[in-house]
């Protein structure tokens, strides 16, 4: 089988040294915007205010655009919307086409090219909705989509069909529906808020939907899905966590894929969270030239924890329309997590999933461990790959003699 490109997104291998650098933390600094004043740059609304959004804006400030980006550039607003943040953008090495954050934001050309096999809901979302902006898929949880804006969007967004308005999707931000909904399920124990991100909403009218939530006798847990805090972790102010706080149980899943996104802004806006009382889950999804490198998921998950963050989820990229050129294979998904397992921390290893095409929910995907399950034993492999038995009766009661010596091409 041929080799897969492994990359940092700068094309080689990391060494020991380049590990060590993608695990520092460091600041987006301000680039171009080196004369805003502090308390502009600090402010989540200035941030978006002067999101990038046009061609043109996007090519004076990033002159190194390859044909491919500007001609994806060009159509982006067809499908999903330009959008990144100053913060971020600063973040992308002009000089680096591979680039693993220049790949996440900036178009390109081959979002406009559709394989047979991909789709604009490529996890049935839309077929589980029992009411607009509610899905209902798992028995006892819901996803909640309370906006259809996000602060910048990603280039394999599963949601590209309902986000940025860029395909006049028929999304309806009332709350009344949804939430009679929930109050009239009792089976309903678990909400995930998502969107779209729902940390653009204001602190009051997210205050006044989670009270509203918070009020539904049966709903145990709320959990906030968002990206906000890569893209834009200006928004994680204190009177947010403050106003936060006042939900317990309340969880939050943030999304990053690379290390070098977790600056020491992030850092610290974690560490607010937390400081919060919010536990804190990471979402990434596996993307070609962001991180489909062990050593490079390996630096992530391991500067995730060193910001509170428990990586949570490794996806397995949607099968949504024009994402080909992102998408990286099971096999080399799998061959990350068996660099993970065993060779560092527990809490540092997520889980693989594919979010099964059609509506099927999530999937764990993981490396085989169990080698066979016979008559007197469980045979079993550990990291290293060295094999060992569990003695116990195919029918999973305890032995009462000694399982026999293996006959070899048992084994095998
Ligand atoms: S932040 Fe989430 S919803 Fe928004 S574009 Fe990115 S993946 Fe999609």
């Amino acid at each position: 089988m041929q080799a897969e490109n492994s990359s940092t997104g700068r094309g080689e291998p990391p060494s020991g040294n380049s590990m060590q650098a993608l695990k520092k933390f460091t600041s987006a600094g301000r680039g171009y915007w080196h004369d805003v004043s502090e308390k502009d740059w600090n402010d989540w609304r200035w941030q978006l205010k002067h999101r990038i959004t046009t061609v043109e804006q996007l090519q004076k400030l990033l002159p190194t655009l390859t044909p491919e980006e500007l001609a994806g550039a060009k159509l982006a607003n067809t499908k999903l919307a330009l959008g990144i943040t100053p913060y971020f953008l600063n973040l992308i090495d002009p000089a680096d086409e591979h680039c693993p954050i220049r790949q996440q934001v900036i178009p390109r050309i081959e979002e406009s090219h559709t394989a047979p096999w991909e789709m604009s809901d490529p996890v049935g979302e839309d077929s589980h909705s029992p009411v607009p902006g509610l899905v209902h898929r798992y028995p006892d949880r819901v996803l909640f989509l309370v906006t259809d804006r996000c602060a910048a969007y990603c280039r394999y967004c599963t949601r590209s069909r309902l986000v940025s308005n860029a395909t006049g999707y028929d999304f309806h931000p009332e709350f009344d529906k949804q939430i009679a909904y929930i109050a009239a399920h009792p089976e309903i124990r678990d909400v995930l808020l998502s969107g779209g991100d729902p940390l653009l909403l204001s602190d009051d009218k997210l205050e006044s939907l989670l009270s509203r939530l918070r009020a539904i006798p049966h709903v145990e847990f709320l959990r906030i899905g968002s990206r906000i805090p890569t893209f834009l972790p200006q928004r994680i102010t204190p009177e947010l966590c403050a106003m936060l706080k006042k939900f317990h149980p309340l969880f939050m899943s943030i999304h990053s894929n690379h290390p070098r996104e977790l600056t020491t802004e992030v850092r610290d806006a974690m560490g607010r969270l937390a400081d919060a009382g919010i536990p804190l889950g990471n979402q990434s999804v596996l993307l070609k030239h962001v991180n489909d490198d062990a050593d490079v998921m390996k630096a992530h998950v391991q500067k995730l924890l060193m910001c509170r963050v428990k990586p949570y989820y490794i996806y397995q990229c949607d099968l949504i329309s024009g994402s080909a050129h992102l998408r990286v294979s099971v096999r080399k998904g799998l061959e990350i997590m068996e660099k993970l397992r065993g060779h560092t921390t527990g809490y540092a290893v997520p889980q693989y999933v594919i979010d099964a095409p059609g509506g099927g929910g999530k999937v764990p995907i993981n490396p085989e461990y169990v080698l066979s399950h016979n008559a007197d034993r469980v045979v079993i492999r550990n990291f290293e790959g060295k094999i060992f038995e569990y003695p116990e009766a195919a029918d999973g009661s305890p032995l009462s003699a000694p399982p026999k010596e293996i006959v070899e091409p048992e084994l095998v």
